[in-house]
């Protein structure tokens, strides 16, 4: 022993100890996620537990992994359970834990480099490629999320279509007047990446939807029309491959022609959409998707990667590498020696330090096979349609607010003879209670004015006896609120 110190163990046989137990702990978690209410709100004990002044000295890891397994680990979001219906929240899966796991343990920062986690990462963008129909030559990055795989390609697409050189002038001195299209049902991830680009949130135009809830194309055509007259500079158009709302699939080819006959980039949010390609009956809906110059989805949501994993991917590599290449001497590279690898994934996003996710996607793809992935998507595609079904059996009691499109079904409680306010606080109150009582989590969204029960499944322990329950709680709710209201 030298008084050197050092953050391993002294022995490491305790520490391999508490590792075994939390392995057999988490499995047995995943294993009982049916059996568990699918939300427990954090109490205030637990919350007090965990607040404590910065710890200057050590503590046992046998007690702080108890104080995880009693006051952490009950009182997550739920996702992993077969009945949380809410936004969309992808339920993970085992062997992508493992993945996430020894990708911790190499503790690989994959900005760059001749490491192996640079070649799985690219492996993994050359299935997204090959799946997404984007060209061997096109460019991709994992990211967090699709939040930033938008921002990545909306700076790309700004910087190729701006007038000089906004990397080094500036939005004002080379991007005046540039405008892009999304319809009112795109995500809001737009405004943002439109406000941290400098260009302002009221740069997306907003494009108003048909009565299937998807991008009107004529009014996006007078909308670009309209603009160039005005003197601005249309630049970009989004087309949206499974709305949150709804899970609504815009005419993704006919936004493709338009963005082609208007020279404007054409950039696809397929978040989850993306891999409704892998299900016959929706692949013709999603299949122009490979011919947009760029598009970001999650692993996260569809692919049930553990959190945190999303791609990009950039038809023109060229342009993506110049929006964001900007390395200084000391991170020159190299011909040989661990400072080759070239091209760095660095080049290709704002961040320099980046997590080895690649690992738990490749477990996640490997294990499974796309197929297997595949026969999710497609059994929650079912499981809506039933739900739809289901819903439309129970008239005028429940009534379905939206199409069921993809994997989103949209319905309310109808009260009799009270007011439409009556009505959507009677819905988002019995939501709530759903939650409450842990018995399902789905979300709200407001449809017409009308608060609308949202479930949305993209959950592969998702079995069609948890939405026949759903239905049972909601009706069993709904009249005892409904008498409530009565008696008022
Ligand atoms: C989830 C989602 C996003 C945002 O993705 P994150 O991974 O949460 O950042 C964007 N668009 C759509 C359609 C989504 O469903």
């Amino acid at each position: 022993m030298t008084d050197e110190p050092t953050l391993d163990p002294q022995d490491w046989s305790a520490l391999r100890a508490v590792f075994h137990e939390a392995v057999d702990d988490g499995i047995a978690y995943l294993a009982g996620a049916n059996d568990r209410p699918v939300w427990v709100p954090p109490p205030p004990e637990a919350i007090a537990r965990l607040t404590e002044p910065v710890p200057h000295g050590p503590t046992p890891i046998e007690d702080i992994y108890a104080t995880f397994r009693t006051s952490i680990l009950p009182y997550a979001v739920g996702n992993v359970n077969p009945s949380f219906f809410g936004w969309v929240h992808g339920a993970g899966n085992a062997q992508g834990v493992l993945g996430e796991m020894l990708a911790a343990f190499m503790n690989c920062n994959v900005g760059g480099r001749e490491h192996i986690a640079v070649h799985l990462e690219r492996q993994v963008i050359d299935w997204c490629k090959a799946l997404m129909g984007f060209p061997e030559t096109a460019s991709g990055i994992l990211t967090s999320g699709t939040s930033l795989g938008t921002l990545i390609a909306m700076t790309v697409a700004r910087d190729a279509r701006a007038d000089g050189d906004v990397a080094r002038d500036g939005v004002a001195a080379a991007a005046r007047g540039l405008v892009a299209y999304a319809s009112s049902e795109a995500h809001s991830c737009f405004a943002k990446a439109f406000d941290l680009l400098g260009l302002g949130r009221a740069a997306v135009r907003i494009v108003p939807v048909d009565a299937d809830r998807r991008i009107d194309c004529d009014a996006l055509e007078r909308m670009i029309a309209a603009d160039r007259a005005a003197g601005l500079k249309p630049f970009c158009a989004v087309a949206t491959a499974g709305t949150v709302n709804t899970g609504a699939i815009d005419d993704i080819a006919r936004v493709g022609a338009i963005c082609r006959r208007e020279d404007l980039w054409f950039h696809v949010d397929a978040a989850f959409g993306a891999f409704a390609g892998l299900v016959e009956e929706h692949r013709a809906e999603v299949a122009a998707m490979s011919g947009a110059d760029s598009m970001a989805f999650d692993f996260h949501k569809w692919l049930q990667v553990p959190y945190d994993a999303g791609c990009v991917l950039v038809r023109d590599a060229g342009a993506h590498r110049a929006a964001f290449a900007a390395r200084k001497e000391y991170l020159a590279g190299a011909e040989r020696g661990l400072a080759g690898g070239e091209p760095w994934f660095c080049d290709y996003g704002p961040e320099l330090s980046r997590s080895f996710r690649a690992l738990k996607v490749w477990f996640t793809i490997k294990s499974h096979g796309i197929d297997g992935l595949g026969a999710i998507v497609a059994k929650n595609c079912r499981q809506a349609r039933h739900l739809g079904e289901v819903v439309g059996r129970h008239a005028p009691r429940l009534e379905l607010l939206a199409p069921v499109s993809l994997n989103i079904v949209c319905f309310r409680y109808v009260p009799e003879g009270a007011s439409p306010e009556a009505a959507n606080t009677l819905n988002k109150e019995l939501v709530a209670d759903l939650q409450e009582q842990g018995i399902a989590a789905p979300s709200t969204t407001t449809l017409g004015g009308l608060t609308a029960i949202r479930v949305c499944l993209v959950n592969h322990r998702t079995r069609t006896l948890d939405l026949d329950r759903l239905i049972e709680a909601v009706l069993r709710i709904g009249r005892e609120r409904e008498g409530r209201l009565a008696g008022e």
